[in-house]
C-alpha cells in the first residue's frame, strides 16, 4: 500500500510519524478548529467556502493561523498531490498548539496545522435509497451564547454524546433539539424536512453549524424552483413530514426513513431528497478549486 503523507506544521510526514505534543491545547482542551472537505475527481468542492469558515472560526476564537489562505490552499493541494488523491476527504485541523497545563491561550505561542487526506466511505450506496433509522436525543445542542455551533471547533463532546446515544439504539443519525425544543441539526449533519412540496430547514441561530452542503442545497432548491423556508420547527413537524433528510460534507444528502419509531413518508428516500442528491452530485465536480484536471 502506498505511503500516506500528512502535512504537519510545514512538513510532510508519514502517518506513523504524524505526532503532536501532549501539551497541545487541541488535545488538552479541545481548543482549536477544523474543516472537513471533499475532493471529487480532482476538484476541492466549495474550497473557498471551507476556507472562509475556517478563517472565520479562527477569528472568532482569536486563533492566529500561521498560514495565509493562499499558503493553506497550497499546503492542501500539495498534500493531495503527494497522496495521489483524486476523490476523498480532507481534514484541516488548526489547534491552539503546545502550551502549559493552564488553559490560557496566551501561553501557546504557535498554532499547529495538520492536513490529512483519506479515502472516504461513510454510508453504502443503498443507504441513499433506503434512508437511515434515526432518533431524537435527550442531549440538547450547545446553546449559541455558551459555545456557538457556528464555530467549527475541536470541542465535539456535545456531538459525541449524541453519537453515544444513537449507537445505543443502532441509529445512523440523530436529531438534536435546542433548549427551547426546536430542531437544530444532526450529530454531524444539518437537517431538512419536506412537507407538501415545501422544503424547511432550521435557521442556524437556533444552534446549528452553517453547513456548506446545507447552503449548496438551499441554492439547488432555488434553482429547481422549490420553495425553501428557513424557519424553526419542532419534532412533531419532523414526525409528520413527507421527507426528512440530512446534509453534510461526508454524508452528502441522505434521508431518514424513521424518526423515533415513526415511519417518515413511505419509509424510504423520497422524491425531493433524491432529486436534490442527484443535482448535488452534478455540481461536486464543478464548483471549487481544481487540483488535478480530470
Ligand atoms: N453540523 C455539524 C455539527 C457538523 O459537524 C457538520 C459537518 N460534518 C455539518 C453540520 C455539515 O456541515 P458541512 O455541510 O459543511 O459538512
Amino acid at each position: 500500500m502506498a505511503e500516506q503523507w500528512i502535512y504537519l506544521d510545514g512538513e510532510y510526514v508519514t502517518k506513523e510519524n504524524a505526532k503532536v505534543s501532549v501539551y497541545d491545547h487541541g488535545f488538552l482542551y479541545g481548543d482549536g478548529i477544523f474543516e472537513g472537505i471533499r475532493i471529487y475527481n480532482g476538484n476541492i468542492f466549495k474550497c473557498k467556502e471551507h476556507l472562509d469558515r475556517l478563517y472565520d472560526s479562527a477569528h472568532s476564537i482569536q486563533l492566529n493561523i500561521p498560514l495565509s489562505r493562499e499558503e493553506m490552499l497550497e499546503a492542501m493541494a500539495e498534500t493531495i498531490r503527494r497522496n495521489d488523491m483524486h476523490s476523498g476527504y480532507i481534514r484541516l485541523v488548526v489547534s491552539r498548539g503546545p502550551g502549559n497545563l493552564g488553559l490560557d491561550p496566551l501561553r501557546c505561542p504557535k498554532a499547529s496545522v495538520i492536513i490529512i487526506v483519506e479515502e472516504l466511505s461513510i454510508y453504502p450506496e443503498e443507504a441513499y435509497l433506503t434512508g437511515l433509522k434515526t432518533i431524537s436525543v435527550s442531549q440538547r445542542r450547545n446553546i449559541p451564547d455558551a459555545l456557538n455551533p457556528k464555530i467549527k471547533s475541536l470541542n465535539y463532546l456535545n456531538n459525541i454524546l449524541v453519537k453515544i446515544q444513537s449507537n445505543y439504539v443502532g441509529a445512523g443519525e440523530a436529531i438534536m433539539l435546542n433548549s427551547q425544543g426546536y430542531v437544530t441539526e444532526g450529530s454531524a449533519d444539518n437537517i431538512f424536512i419536506v412537507k407538501n412540496g415545501t422544503v424547511f430547514t432550521p435557521p442556524c441561530y437556533l444552534g446549528a453549524l452553517e453547513g456548506i452542503t446545507r447552503n449548496a442545497i438551499i441554492d439547488i432548491c432555488s434553482e429547481l424552483g422549490y420553495t425553501l423556508k428557513e424557519q424553526p420547527f419542532t419534532l412533531h413537524d419532523v414526525y409528520v413530514a413527507d421527507e426528512v433528510f440530512f446534509t453534510g460534507t461526508a454524508a452528502e444528502v441522505i434521508a431518514a426513513n424513521e424518526v423515533d419509531g415513526r415511519m417518515i413518508g413511505t419509509g424510504a428516500a423520497g422524491p425531493v431528497t433524491l432529486k436534490l442528491l442527484e443535482e448535488f452530485r452534478k455540481i461536486v465536480n464543478l464548483d471549487g478549486y481544481k487540483v488535478w484536471e480530470s
